[in-house]
C-alpha cells in the first residue's frame, strides 16, 4: 500500500507546520501557492539592497516553535533571539520613552512619578493572568472540538472564578489594577493583537501581558524572521515535500461526501487523499464550497480584525532615536480606538507601529543605512474600501515619526513600498484586507469558530489564523498539531 498524499492549498506558516508534521509521519505531501514564495504573511520583500518582513515581527510562546522541531526529532532550524526590552513605547507630547522590559524591577523605573507600588500591582495583576492562562491553555486553545456541547463542557472545567473576566473589557480589568492612563494604555496595546480594541476584547485576554511579561517573553530570529520559512524549507525539502508556486486554486471538486480535486487558474487539477486549505477557512468554505452560513453576507456580519497599512522605507543614514520594536501612540487613546473601525477616511493622527531590523540584523540593509517596517492598523474593506488617499496617510505618518525621532526621514528615503488593506488582500487572499482574519470575540473562539474539520467532507481539513486555535504564529504552529491529531486518527498512513 502507498502512502497517503495529502494536498495543501496555501504555504503560510500553517501549512508549512503541518507539511513538516505529516512529511515525518510518512505522508506524501504537494502544497500548492498562488505567490511565488512560501510563507504567506510571514513573507520577504528585497527592494534596492534592503531586504524587509512584511508582517509579523516578534512573536511569544517560543516553545511551540521548539516542541515543532522536537516532534520530529530536528533541531530547530533558526536562531532565536529574546527581545529586551521588549519594546518601546512613544507617547505624543512627552519627551520620554518607556522601555518595556520583562524585569519588573527595571520596568518600575520606567513608570517611577507615574504608577505608585507599579511593581506590587503588576505582580497582583499577572498572578490573575498566570492563572486564566494555565487554566485555559490546555482546555480551549490546545484542544480539538467536535460539538459546541463539547466546547462549552470543557468551558466549564475552567475554575468559576474566572467567571467575571467573561463580562468585562479588557480595559476594565486594566482600571481595576492601575490608576495612570500611562500603564494602562502600554498594557492594553496587546488587545491590537487579537484585532481588536480592549474596549470591546474581553478581559481574559489579560492573559497576554502574561505570556509577554512573564511567562516567555517576545521573540525574533537572527537574520529576519524570513529566516523561519527558509529553515523549514530546507527540512520539507528534505522529506521530499513538492512546492507549486504561481498557482492558485480557483475551484473544487466534491463526490460522496469527499474533496476529489482542486483545480488552478489554468485549469489543472490536483488529486489526492487528504486536502488541507491554509487559505481563510471561513472564506474557503463560502466561496468554494458554496456553504450559506459563510456567505459574503454572512462572512460581513463575522468580527473581522482591523486591517494592515504597511509601509517599507528604505533610509540613507542611521536614526538614533529609534530602537528595534517601537510604538507611537497619539494623546486621545479611547476616541482613537472608538473610531478606528468605524472611519472610512484614513486615520488623521495615526497610532503605528515601527520596526526597525537592522538594529540587530546590519545585513537587512546596506552600510550605514536602516530598514523601516511602518505598520498602521486601519479598518478593514467592508468599512473603507477605498485606499485613493494612502498617500495622505503615508506622508502624516513619514513627517509625525520624523519629528518624533528628531531626523529627516522624508528627504533620506532611498527605496518606499506601500502595501494598503488592497494589496494585503490580493496578495493571500485575506478577507476584506483583514490582516489577523477573525477576531476573537468569545463568540468566534473554540467550536464557534470555523472548524480545522470540515463539516460535510470527510477528508479536508483547515490550518491558519482564521480556523482553530486562531491567529499568530505560534498559534498557527499549534493548530497544525492539532490537525495532525485528526489527519492521522482518521486517515492513517503506512
Ligand atoms: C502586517 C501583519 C503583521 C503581523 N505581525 C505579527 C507578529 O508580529 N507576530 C505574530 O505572531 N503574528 C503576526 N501577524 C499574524 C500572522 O502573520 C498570521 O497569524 C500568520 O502568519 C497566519 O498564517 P496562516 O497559516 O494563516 O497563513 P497565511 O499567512 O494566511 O498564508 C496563506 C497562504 O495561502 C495562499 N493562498 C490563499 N488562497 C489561495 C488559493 N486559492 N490558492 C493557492 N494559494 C492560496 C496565500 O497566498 C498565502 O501564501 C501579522 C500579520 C500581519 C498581516
Amino acid at each position: 500500500m502507498a502512502n497517503k498524499t495529502v494536498t495543501i492549498v496555501g504555504a503560510g506558516l500553517g501549512s508549512l507546520a503541518t507539511a513538516l508534521r505529516l512529511s515525518y509521519k510518512g505522508y506524501q505531501v504537494h502544497i500548492l501557492e498562488k505567490q511565488e514564495r512560501a510563507g504567506g504573511r510571514l513573507n520577504l520583500l528585497e527592494k534596492d539592497g534592503f531586504t524587509f518582513d512584511i508582517g509579523p515581527s516578534f512573536f511569544s510562546m517560543s516553545y511551540e516553535f521548539r516542541e515543532l522541531f522536537d516532534s520530529i526529532g530536528e533541531p530547530i532550524p533558526f536562531e532565536l533571539v529574546e527581545l529586551n526590552p521588549l519594546y518601546t513605547v512613544n507617547m505624543a507630547g512627552q519627551d520620554r520613552v518607556f522601555q518595556i522590559y520583562k524585569d519588573l524591577g527595571k520596568l518600575a523605573e520606567e513608570f517611577k512619578g507615574i504608577e505608585d507600588d507599579f511593581e506590587v500591582k503588576a505582580r497582583k495583576y499577572l498572578k490573575g493572568a498566570r492563572e486564566i492562562f494555565h487554566d485555559t491553555e490546555y482546555k480551549v486553545i490546545k484542544k480539538n472540538f467536535d460539538s459546541i456541547l463539547g466546547f462549552l463542557m470543557s468551558m466549564a472545567t475552567v475554575p468559576m472564578k474566572h467567571l467575571p473576566k467573561m463580562f468585562r473589557t479588557f480595559w476594565e480589568e486594566l482600571e481595576r489594577h492601575f490608576d495612570s492612563e500611562e500603564v494602562k494604555i502600554i498594557f492594553s496595546l496587546v488587545a491590537f493583537f487579537l484585532g481588536a480594541t480592549p474596549f470591546n476584547t474581553p478581559s481574559v485576554y489579560n492573559l497576554l501581558n502574561y505570556t509577554e511579561l512573564e511567562h516567555d517573553g517576545y521573540w525574533n530570529v537572527k537574520g529576519g524572521m524570513y529566516k523561519i520559512v527558509d529553515g523549514i524549507l530546507g527540512l520539507l525539502d528534505k522529506k521530499g515535500v513538492t512546492i507549486q508556486y504561481n498557482t492558485e486554486i480557483k475551484s473544487v471538486k466534491h463526490n460522496g461526501g469527499k474533496l476529489t480535486s482542486v483545480m488552478d487558474q489554468n485549469g489543472k487539477e490536483y488529486s489526492s487523499d487528504v486536502f488541507v486549505i491554509n487559505a481563510d477557512a471561513a472564506w474557503f468554505r463560502g466561496h468554494f464550497l458554496g456553504r450559506k452560513k459563510y456567505s459574503v453576507e454572512k462572512l460581513d456580519k463575522l468580527e473581522w480584525t482591523l486591517a494592515p497599512f504597511t509601509i517599507y522605507l528604505g533610509i540613507k543614514g542611521q536614526i538614533p532615536g529609534i530602537h528595534h520594536h517601537n510604538y507611537f501612540l497619539g494623546d486621545n487613546f479611547k476616541g482613537y480606538a472608538d473610531t478606528i473601525f468605524r472611519s472610512s477616511v484614513a486615520p488623521k493622527k495615526p497610532y503605528y507601529y515601527v520596526n526597525v531590523a537592522s538594529k540587530s540584523n546590519p545585513e537587512c540593509a546596506p552600510e550605514g543605512c536602516e530598514n523601516l517596517f511602518i505598520l498602521c492598523p486601519v479598518p478593514d474593506r467592508r468599512v473603507k474600501p477605498n485606499w485613493d488617499d494612502a498617500d495622505s496617510l503615508v506622508d502624516e505618518i513619514i513627517e509625525d515619526l520624523g519629528s518624533r525621532v528628531k531626523f529627516d526621514i522624508k528627504n533620506n528615503i532611498l527605496t518606499k513600498v506601500v502595501y494598503t488593506p488592497i494589496e494585503w488582500e490580493s496578495m493571500f487572499n485575506l478577507y476584506r484586507g483583514s490582516g489577523l482574519g477573525l477576531a476573537h470575540g468569545l463568540n468566534q473562539i473554540g467550536a464557534f469558530r470555523p472548524s480545522n474539520k470540515d463539516e460535510e467532507l470527510d477528508n479536508l481539513y483547515y490550518v491558519g489564523a482564521s480556523t482553530t486555535p486562531g491567529t499568530g504564529l505560534p498559534i498557527v504552529v499549534i493548530g497544525s498539531k492539532l490537525i495532525l491529531e485528526r489527519i492521522e486518527n482518521e486517515h492513517p498512513t503506512v
